[in-house]
């Protein structure tokens, strides 16, 4: 009896040792509502992503809440561009964790000089534009920083009366992040549509595209949709709606579109996990 229950200890131990190394290998990325999105890497790196946490669909933002605790482990800051409700919290994230910061290099001298982002974590090789490639994650990751047509300026909370309280944020962009063992990631920003996103289809292959479909200030469902095409991508994710007065109030036209153009498509809830092995998404 004593012999069967080793066994059977044995054969459990067994069985878990795989489950715990494939659990090693995901990519999580979670969605904390607007275009904030966090990947976690295999490696157990994380990438925060247009980290606006205290947005109103965060579940975990709003009274009495620390929207920022949720993530206590941060290694790269990815900006898509200067707006308030991308750039949010990464001044108080990267305070907190240390995080590198990945974005052009006038929204990243500004936020240093206007709103006090860590200068040491601002100045580094991370620091890139568009059509550059860039290595972090000790090679783990791969950003290629790409265009998008739309406009960025960084919020000056020291400016005077009579000084604009917008200062130059450099190009606005979006990302493209090839994860090693993982997926290939596009985040569209807060771009138009527009042609060359086909390039991006032609050069990579993504896995997953988190697009922006609010309308008003970038691409809406219809031209969403045609950009989940053109950059030909194998899973569309609806970001930028809901959150504010003006933008897409659901993705319900966009998944219709999709539909049509027979796109693979999830709607996460905020605060929902998307995981993925190697570039495979993982069911539910
Ligand atoms: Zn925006």
């Amino acid at each position: 009896m004593k012999a069967l229950k080793v066994i059977a200890v044995l054969f459990l131990l067994a069985a878990s040792a795989p489950s715990r190394t494939a659990s090693a290998q995901e990519t999580r990325v979670r969605w904390f509502g607007h275009a904030a999105f966090s990947v976690t890497t295999p490696g157990g790196k994380v990438l925060l992503i247009d980290p606006w946490l205290k947005n109103p669909s965060n579940p975990e933002a709003g009274e009495g809440k620390d929207a920022l605790a949720s993530v206590p482990k941060v290694d790269y800051i990815l900006l898509t561009h200067g707006h308030r409700d991308h750039v949010g919290d990464a001044v108080e994230i990267a305070r907190k964790t240390g995080a590198v910061l990945v974005s052009n290099p006038e929204l990243a001298a500004n936020l240093v000089k206007l709103a006090d982002f860590p200068a040491k974590q601002a100045q580094t090789d991370a620091v890139m534009g568009i059509g550059g490639e860039i290595q972090i994650a000790g090679g783990e990751v791969t950003v290629m920083m790409t265009p998008a047509v739309h406009s960025s300026s960084v919020f000056n909370p020291k400016a005077g009366p009579g000084e604009a309280d917008r200062a130059y944020g450099g190009n606005p962009a979006g990302f493209v992040l090839v994860v090693r063992n993982g997926p290939t990631i596009y985040h569209s920003g807060d771009t138009a549509y527009f042609k060359d996103m086909e390039t991006i289809g032609e050069e990579y292959q993504v896995d997953l595209a988190l697009l922006n479909i609010g309308g008003h200030f970038g691409m809406g469902p219809r031209m969403a949709a045609r950009a989940a095409k053109a950059v030909r991508a194998r899973l569309a994710v609806p970001q930028h709606y809901a959150t504010f007065p003006g933008i897409a109030e659901n993705p319900n036209e966009f998944a219709a579109e999709l539909k049509t153009l027979k796109i693979p498509f999830r709607e996460p809830r905020p605060g929902e996990t998307l995981s993925f092995r190697g570039r495979q998404l993982l069911a539910r």
